[in-house]
């Protein structure tokens, strides 16, 4: 089943407790498309950047087997999505520094002729607008997945219910579950969010790993225990989940309960090389043989 992902391909600036790194490649389009590549090829992108975006995140982008870069639009005179962050002591918890939205203001990236037969979209975090923009564009999907933002719930709320109403998964944060609903219960928040209009619901928990609310059941998973020197940078750990958990699903061909069960395993265990490396380098860094020896790790530690 094709997958295509649209969302932001960014310049990402971050601060931990012990560094900072700057300019470093980022965007959720590109964490997910990384992470996704694992386990189902072709990824098509759809995004876009600006004149500044550096000739080294371009280079890293193509060196990823699997992805699709025609719907990637270069935009000379604009600028690239810009994001920073800067965690507190924990690494569980961070807060925005700023975001300059660049491409983001102008209009959606166009989508190329031959990814029409695209089947399963996922529509990574930006602004909501352009994620229904891109929805409309695919009437025979299959399987319409989106994860979104505080930022979005502050600025975009109407658009982002708007959403809700045409997509089948959500992905998104435990805090930005409770900003979206006032619920601090993650399984009520999801349920609430069901009730908006998608038919599941993953509430990520950081370290705590996620739940999913589904008219078949809830599911849990826990993190990938990683110890102190494995968490480097938590940004675009979120997304490379997405990544981990539909590229699985897409490569599976089945959408039941169970085998989504499985794909947030995979998820899981995806998005813990992104901890390890600022930027997409723990991805880019990692193969499939160290990918499958951790997976086989983690199911011996949970007994999945
Ligand atoms: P995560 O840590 O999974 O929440 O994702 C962080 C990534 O999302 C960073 O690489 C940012 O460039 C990107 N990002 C941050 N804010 C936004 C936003 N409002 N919309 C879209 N992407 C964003």
């Amino acid at each position: 089943m094709p997958l295509l992902v649209t969302g932001t391909i960014g310049i990402d600036t971050v601060h931990t407790p012990s560094a900072k790194a700057e300019k470093v490649s980022g965007g959720s389009c590109a964490y997910f498309a990384a992470a996704s590549a694992f386990h189902h090829q072709p990824v098509r992108i759809v995004g876009a950047v600006g004149g500044d975006w550096p000739d080294n995140h371009a280079t890293l982008l193509e060196s990823i087997d699997g992805l699709c870069l025609e719907g990637l639009e270069r935009r000379s005179e604009s600028k690239t999505f810009a994001w920073g962050g800067r965690y507190f002591d924990n690494m569980n918890q961070r807060e925005t520094l700023f975001t300059e939205l660049g491409v983001l203001e102008e209009a959606p990236p166009e989508v190329p002729d031959s990814y029409s037969d695209s089947r399963i979209i996922f529509l990574a975090n930006s602004h909501p607008s352009v994620q229904l923009d891109l929805l409309h564009k695919f009437p025979n999907r299959q399987l319409a997945v989106a994860d979104t933002m505080d930022l979005w719930i502050n600025i975009a709320r109407d658009e982002l219910l708007a959403l809700f109403k045409e997509i089948d998964g959500l992905i998104i944060n435990d805090s930005e579950a409770e900003q979206l609903t006032e619920i601090k219960n993650p399984i009520s928040a999801a349920r609430e969010i069901i009730n908006m209009g998608p038919s599941f619901v993953i509430v990520k928990k950081g370290e705590h790993g996620a739940v999913l609310v589904h008219k078949d059941g809830v599911a849990v998973v826990p993190a990938f225990p990683l110890e102190l020197e494995g968490v480097i940078d938590p940004t675009g750990a979120g997304d490379s989940f997405a990544g981990g958990f539909m590229g699985f699903l897409a490569s599976s061909g089945k959408l039941d309960f169970k085998t989504m069960q499985e794909s947030m395993a995979w998820g899981t265990v995806t998005a813990s090389f992104t901890l390890g490396s600022f930027g997409l380098d723990g991805l880019c860094s990692t193969s499939r043989a160290e990918l499958d020896s951790r997976m086989n790790e983690f199911k011996l530690i949970t007994k999945i």
